[in-house]
């Protein structure tokens, strides 16, 4: 397909909400082109976000367990030690393996795919500035932006990816830090610092709000809070960073309490900032085609994923909503279906999260606090792994299920399971919310109960108690 010539589809960006929109639209007939200026696809999620913290989680953990799980199941070594270099080369290997994968899916399905730097001259037309130093214009009858998202700075303190690293320096670190300080105590920081920590790295995490994670289910997030500080992860909460010194070996940083009062000093040797994303759309020439944003520099969209501009779309973490790789995939098929003339669907509230420590906690649809601020009568289910058989053979049997229930209708509301594997065992939750199961639908399901689906006998288990457990 020569770049020039008119495509029903062109996506701006190749992660996982482009390359997904872009891939469906040529299996729907669309002729489509993908610009990406990375220089390979997959996007942050692939090249700097899941997939290589996925990597370094499970080899850290694997170091984790041979040194302090194995020898209570009678499995002893002389010598355990860290290949750093080799555990990153795993990491890389993996990604470079899944962004040609994509590559060779973009040929298999006819996509076209422009290496380089997109920026809107019209609503239909893209100037790309090629990685190979050239330019072109893309034309295409409906465009879609999906430039997804970057790393969020705090005032005063300057990314350099060395001492002050974002979640991308902290996915290539050569050495193990002695201190890690991390700032933010969203999954992203947890994750990364987990990762380190299990290295051998003290790790401190520095929060302005007065809890972690909060888009957690608060009960669950407790546990999880005590269950990280178990691995040494030290917490400083309501606190902020007020100014970061560099000058030294180290880093050297201010903090004080979020409401003001008496500073004091930590050290590092290196600091991640992990306060949050941002969504990006630098470059990319919004204004001069007037693309409406929010204040949060989210693209506003309608249902449909249509701009205020007609025939420009936008998904995944550039708009609103959960800012998550299946988000992105799934708001890319939604969107292209409906340039398509057919139906598309995601239902924002039925995206399960995950965070990947261990043990994990995954979770789908509302949580306890949620549920109380829509003034919904509810009843809860809570089961421990502690009295599960599996976990205990395992000898791995912190955490537990809860399940929110609508107290009417025994319509299932939210499932958060903090356990090992929780990020699997969650799907079971996410049909059932799907499906728009009643909680006996799941306690009547025939599961096996000690072996996989740990959390099903709970709900089990609630059932037979009938309501001894349910508030
Ligand atoms: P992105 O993946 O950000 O892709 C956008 C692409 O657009 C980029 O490759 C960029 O180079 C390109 N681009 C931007 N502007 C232009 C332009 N003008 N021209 C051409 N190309 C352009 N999510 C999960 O669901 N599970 C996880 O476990 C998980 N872990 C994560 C861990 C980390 C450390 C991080 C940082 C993120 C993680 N995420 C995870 C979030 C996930 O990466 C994002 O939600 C997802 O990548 C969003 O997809 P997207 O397609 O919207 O945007």
């Amino acid at each position: 397909t020569a770049v020039g010539d008119e495509n029903d589809v062109v996506v701006i960006g190749g992660g996982p909400g482009g390359y997904v929109a872009a891939i469906k639209a040529a299996q729907l007939g669309l002729k489509t082109t993908c610009i990406e200026k990375r220089g390979t696809l997959g996007g942050t999620c692939l090249n700097v976000g899941c997939i290589p913290s996925k990597a370094l989680l499970h080899s850290s953990h694997m170091y984790h367990e041979a040194k302090h799980a194995f020898p209570s199941h009678g499995v002893k070594f002389t010598q355990l030690e860290i290949d750093l270099p080799a555990m990153l080369a795993q990491k890389d290997k993996a990604v470079s393996g899944l962004t040609r994968g994509i590559e060779g899916l973009f040929k298999k399905n006819k996509v076209n795919y422009v290496k380089g730097s997109g920026k809107f001259i019209s609503p239909s037309e893209v100037s790309v500035d090629t990685l190979d130093g050239g330019n072109t214009v893309v034309k295409g009858k409906n465009i879609i932006i999906a430039t997804g998202s970057d790393v969020k700075s705090l005032p005063g303190i300057t990314i350099d990816e060395n001492k002050i690293v974002s979640s991308t320096g902290a996915l290539s670190l050569t050495t193990v830090p002695k201190k890690l300080v991390v700032i933010g105590a969203g999954y992203i920081g947890l994750e990364m610092g987990s990762v380190w920590g299990r290295l051998g790295a003290e790790v401190t995490v520095v929060e302005f709000a007065p809890d972690i994670v909060p888009s957690m289910d608060g009960e669950v997030r407790k546990q999880f809070q005590r269950m990280l500080e178990k691995q040494k992860m030290k917490f400083m909460l309501k606190t902020k960073v007020v100014a970061v010194d560099t000058s030294g070996d180290g880093v050297k940083l201010t903090v004080e309490p979020a409401a003001g009062g008496e500073q004091s000093t930590l050290e590092a040797d290196v600091v991640l900032v992990a306060a949050g994303r941002i969504p990006y759309t630098a470059g990319l020439g919004l204004e001069k085609i007037g693309v409406q944003t929010d204040k949060a520099g989210r693209i506003t969209v309608d249902k449909h994923f249509k701009t205020n501009v007609s025939g420009v779309y936008a998904i995944g973490d550039v708009i609103p909503g959960p800012m998550l790789a299946h988000k992105a995939e799934e708001d890319g098929v939604a969107c292209v279906e409906f340039i398509a003339g057919k139906e598309g669907h995601v239902d924002y509230d039925m995206v399960p999260g995950v965070v990947y420590t261990h043990p994990e906690v995954a979770s789908v649809g509302k949580t306890e606090e949620q549920v109380k601020s829509l003034g919904l009568a509810y009843r809860v289910g809570k089961f421990p792994f502690l009295a599960n058989s599996r976990a205990k053979a395992i000898d791995d049997a912190e955490g537990l299920v809860k399940i929110l229930a609508e107290k009417e209708t025994d319509k299932i509301l939210g499932v958060h399971i903090m356990s090992p594997n929780a990020g699997e065992l969650i799907h079971e939750a996410v049909l059932a919310l799907q499906y728009g199961a009643s909680s006996e639908d799941i306690a009547r399901t025939c599961f096996i109960a000690s072996v996989v689906f740990f959390y099903m006998f709970s709900a089990k288990w609630n059932m037979f108690l009938k309501n001894l457990n349910f508030k």
